[in-house]
């Protein structure tokens, strides 16, 4: 089984001093709401109701975070962060969410990555440059770029070359960056955000674990 097909819930964080100290590395998915992050988690994960839309209520100002790896073992976080669309909320949401997901995202010493989710045929939105500003320089984020099934081919291959050109020049040369474009309909890069999670988290070493938990384990030494 793929690591990320292990998700399962782990706990709801509503506050910055709730976050899990095991230190395992997080991953953590931020888009606007009706971006199609909740979509985009459950594609990757296989899973039909993993994460839920960012109009479940109650759900909108927590952390969700779900580990990853063997059960008795985990060797990683996903974490699902309110959906936002600062424009359309009062201010009091428009600060929690700040106080929690924006400093979450800033100084999080575990977040080895940031996937920013976001509708392909708006590009990055003002919202999406203000979250972008968030991320601490030195984490990577790649941009899942969803919904490319509304796009042709000449048109999504323009608005992932603009979105890649935007976040180079937004982070700056010493701040990884990348895009892809993505579709939950045909399945249009799941398995190269896949792939860049699963590095992230540990690469196959993570991967090959999480298939490994029914054999015996070898003893560490030269050639281990
Ligand atoms: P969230 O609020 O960001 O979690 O967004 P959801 O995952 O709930 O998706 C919002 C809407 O967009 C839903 O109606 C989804 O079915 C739709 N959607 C999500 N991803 C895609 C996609 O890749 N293609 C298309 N055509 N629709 C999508």
């Amino acid at each position: 089984m793929s690591l990320l097909a292990t998700a399962r819930f782990h706990t709801t964080v509503a506050a910055l001093h709730q976050l899990p100290r095991d230190g395992l590395p997080e991953v953590a998915f931020v888009g606007r709401s009706n971006a199609g992050k909740s979509s985009a988690i459950n594609l990757l994960c296989r899973r039909r109701r993993l994460a839920f839309s960012s109009r479940t209520p109650g759900r909108t100002q927590a952390l969700n975070f779900f580990h990853v790896g063997p059960a008795d073992r985990p060797v990683g976080e996903l974490v699902d962060t309110p959906g936002y669309g600062f424009a359309a909320v009062p201010h009091a949401t428009r600060e929690a969410w700040q106080a929690l997901a924006g400093r979450y995202l800033g100084s999080r010493v575990p977040l080895v990555g940031v996937v920013l989710v976001a509708d392909v045929r708006r590009r990055l939105t003002d919202l999406d440059r203000r979250l972008v500003a968030f991320v601490a320089p030195g984490t990577p984020l790649v941009a899942a770029l969803t919904k490319a099934d509304k796009l042709n081919r000449q048109q999504g291959r323009e608005a992932l070359a603009a979105v890649l050109a935007e976040l180079a020049a937004l982070r700056g040369p010493g701040s990884p960056s990348h895009a892809l474009l993505f579709s939950v309909l045909d399945g249009t890069g799941r398995d190269e955000l896949a792939g860049v999670v699963e590095n992230w988290l540990g690469g196959l070493a993570a991967g090959a674990d999480a298939d490994a938990e029914k054999k015996p384990r070898q003893p560490d030494g030269p050639g281990a």
